[in-house]
């Protein structure tokens, strides 16, 4: 059983069956990417023993990538009908015991901190503020679904020894939506669940190594009857096989409160792990009493769907890390480019085109001349900077850069202008290539 509804720990796997062989494997000789070497390499995070081990610190240049991931999110709920709410990342220990957590989840949660006559914990999950938030209004049946999306912070009581990188925190941020709906909404809320999920891979261009039916399985950890719970998982079944979508039944899977879909994927290292999920839930309706009027005047109770689309922010940067071994699209590239003058007569012009692309809303930093071109163009390199534009005589006396693409492609004369169009165009529009085709 998962005990609340954050993406499943990595389990190694083969990656032969899961359907995808990892492309590193196919280059031997060549280290596996770890995002724990890449980020400390590439300035993107740090731990601090001072702070805690599972508490990383995100650097500027991992900020950038996470912030972007972050307007991914908001962009896709407000699509997919979702409105946003802000809820605390604490609270009385007596909402996570009307919620189940409590019961179900109390090990894997920080101890209670008391406050006077009051307890207060960290919360394991946001659904019970989204819960509240819900009953925060009378609801009609013509207001459903209700749509309530918070990228939020939740927290873990790992123990230090098992903690490391992103992959293992204590802190998750989790782009999560909680969907009200009537009964007869639930196979359409899940579709938009799923297909949102789809979305936004397509535009990552994150394959799905296989779908997940993730189900209870005979223990005692779950709430609510098994008739409830056969129906649901009827529901989510129903979805996938209309979605013309292949899965595995995975027993014992389960939230502890419902089934749930889970989209896995592979990392380089052939690892699986549970990346987007959509889990089915009539349980927390109940207990926190929600209620909507129907069309018959009377009072029904909403279906609560749980919609983790983009994941954990920590997951999703790791895999993005390996996946990518640190060169990312330029629209998430911390610096997307880098202006090197050529010698120190050229330093100025060099900064000119760097304000310029910074004015068009661009990542540019210039490098000024105080070691050798191919010195700088090296650390550039290194960065995996997408866009290198050289600025020498020739170019400063043009409004013209010398482009190198990380590619390795070489375009000479490429007007100012043109360079931050097309970095413009590549950045909005997510695409993963660098253009200048
Ligand atoms: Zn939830």
């Amino acid at each position: 059983m998962r005990t609340s509804h954050e993406p499943a720990r990595p389990a190694v796997t083969d990656p032969a069956a899961a359907g995808r062989a990892p492309a590193a494997r196919d280059q031997p000789g060549r280290p596996l990417p770890d995002h724990r070497r890449l980020g400390r390499d590439l300035n993107l995070f740090a731990t601090d023993p001072l702070a805690g081990a599972g508490l990383p610190l995100w650097l500027p240049d991992g900020a950038v990538i996470r912030a972007e991931l972050e307007r991914l999110a908001a962009e896709e709920a407000v699509r997919g009908g979702c409105q946003r709410v802000y809820t605390p990342v604490l609270a009385k220990r007596a909402l996570f015991e009307r919620s189940g957590h409590w019961a179900k989840f109390a090990g894997d949660m920080f101890p209670p901190m008391r406050v006077g006559e009051e307890e207060f914990v960290l919360r394991p999950a946001n659904c019970p503020h989204h819960a509240l938030v819900y009953a925060s209004a009378q609801r009609s049946y013509r207001d459903l679904p209700v749509r309530l999306a918070e990228l939020g912070a939740m927290f873990r009581s790992e123990l230090s020894g098992v903690l490391g990188g992103l992959s293992r925190v204590r802190q998750i941020n989790l782009d999560d939506t909680h969907v009200f709906c009537a009964p007869e909404q639930v196979p359409g809320e899940i579709t938009r669940a799923v297909q949102s999920v789809q979305r936004c891979y397509r535009l990552l261009g994150i394959e799905p190594a296989r779908f997940r039916l993730s189900r209870r399985d005979g223990g005692d950890g779950y709430l609510g009857g098994e008739e409830l719970w056969a129906s649901a998982e009827r529901h989510l079944a129903a979805v996938l096989r209309d979605l013309g979508l292949d899965y595995d039944d995975a027993p014992g899977e389960a939230a502890f409160y419902g089934p749930k879909i889970d989209v896995q994927v592979v990392d380089p290292a052939g690892r699986e792990e549970t990346l987007s999920t959509v889990q089915l839930d009539f349980n927390q309706p109940a207990r926190f009493g929600l209620g909507y009027t129907g069309p018959d005047g009377g009072r029904h109770r909403p279906v609560m769907i749980h919609r983790g689309v983009l994941s954990a922010m920590e997951r999703l940067v790791a895999f993005l890390i390996e996946r990518d071994n640190g060169a990312f699209p330029p629209w998430l590239a911390p610096v997307q480019a880098a202006v090197l003058p050529v010698g120190e007569q050229h330093d100025e012009p060099a900064r000119r085109v760097a304000g310029r692309l910074l004015a068009a809303g661009l990542r540019a930093e210039c490098h000024p001349a105080g070691d050798t071109l191919g010195a700088r163009v090296r650390r550039a390199r290194h960065r995996r900077i997408p866009y290198l534009a050289v600025v020498g005589d020739r170019e400063s006396s043009g409004d013209q850069v010398a482009l190198r693409l990380r590619d390795g492609r070489r375009l000479d004369g490429v007007s100012v202008g043109r360079l931050a169009d097309e970095m413009s165009r590549q950045a909005a529009g997510r695409h993963a290539g660098l253009g200048f085709g």
